[in-house]
């Protein structure tokens, strides 16, 4: 049975003040079955480690680098992240490849240096609008997995997220169907490439607009596993009841 997993994407929020939001959840959900993850940024990560010692919540980063260490200005390597209290670096987010020109074979070797380090992976991957109109949505994510996914995973490592990019922060949300195909297909592609068992253990997330609202419904799909939330992530108030729909 794969667990269920909550991941909370903080992206570019967050200071001091919010760690009482962590340590809300840490409270709230101390004999939780499934798995709570948020993804703050850095910054915050080694002081919300002091939250996560004991019970289900886990840290995460939101990029690495490839490299072990160097002179690369600026940039954090998969090692330091586990020294600041990660254990997950989400990874190929719609936003970096946009924002940072990242490409499939960039996110590739992050993977390959985030799981040589010991970090789990988060892998996104999503179709943007005009692609979903033209029926291309399965070409895309084919595409992306075939590209983005090293080859030396398990499901203990890696967790693959979809996340729609005409979804995010735009409270649409694909039909159920479509959230099915994808994941259907998703689930499909890495019983081909990596055999039944190891595809088997994968956690497949759905990202883009989850909310207490809809969670429930979502999370009865078939192939999905949980959620990776952003803006309804920031709120324990909010990402609460996303945790108790699991
Ligand atoms: P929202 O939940 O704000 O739509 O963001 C989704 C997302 O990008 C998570 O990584």
């Amino acid at each position: 049975m794969r667990r269920k997993l909550a991941a909370g994407n903080w992206k570019m929020n967050g200071t001091s003040a919010d760690l009482e939001q962590i340590e809300a959840l840490a409270e709230a959900h101390a004999g939780a079955l499934s798995e709570i993850m948020i993804a703050t940024p850095d910054t915050l990560l080694h002081r919300a480690s002091a939250f996560t010692k004991t019970g289900p919540i886990t840290l995460g980063a939101q990029n690495c680098h490839h490299r072990e260490s160097g002179a690369h200005t600026g940039d954090v390597s998969a090692e330091m992240l586990i020294d600041a209290g990660a254990s997950y670096v989400i990874l190929g987010h719609s936003e970096r490849r946009a924002d940072h020109d990242e490409h499939d074979e960039d996110v590739r070797s992050k993977a390959r240096a985030a799981l040589k380090a010991g970090l789990r992976v988060i892998i996104c991957m999503g179709e943007e609008l005009e692609e979903r109109e033209a029926d291309n949505t399965l070409d895309i994510i084919g595409g992306q997995l075939a590209g983005s996914i090293p080859d030396d995973v398990s499901g203990e490592t890696l967790v693959i997220a979809y996340e729609p990019i005409w979804a995010i922060g735009t409270g649409k949300v694909p039909s159920i169907a479509q959230i099915s195909e994808v994941h259907d297909f998703i689930r499909l592609r890495l019983e081909q490439r990596f055999g039944p068992q190891i595809a088997r253990g994968i956690r497949l997330l759905y990202g883009g607009s989850v909310k207490p609202a809809n969670a429930a419904e979502i999370f009865a799909v078939q192939n999905v596993d949980g959620a990776l939330v952003g803006g309804a992530s920031l709120k324990s108030a909010d990402f609460g009841p996303i945790i108790e729909a699991l």
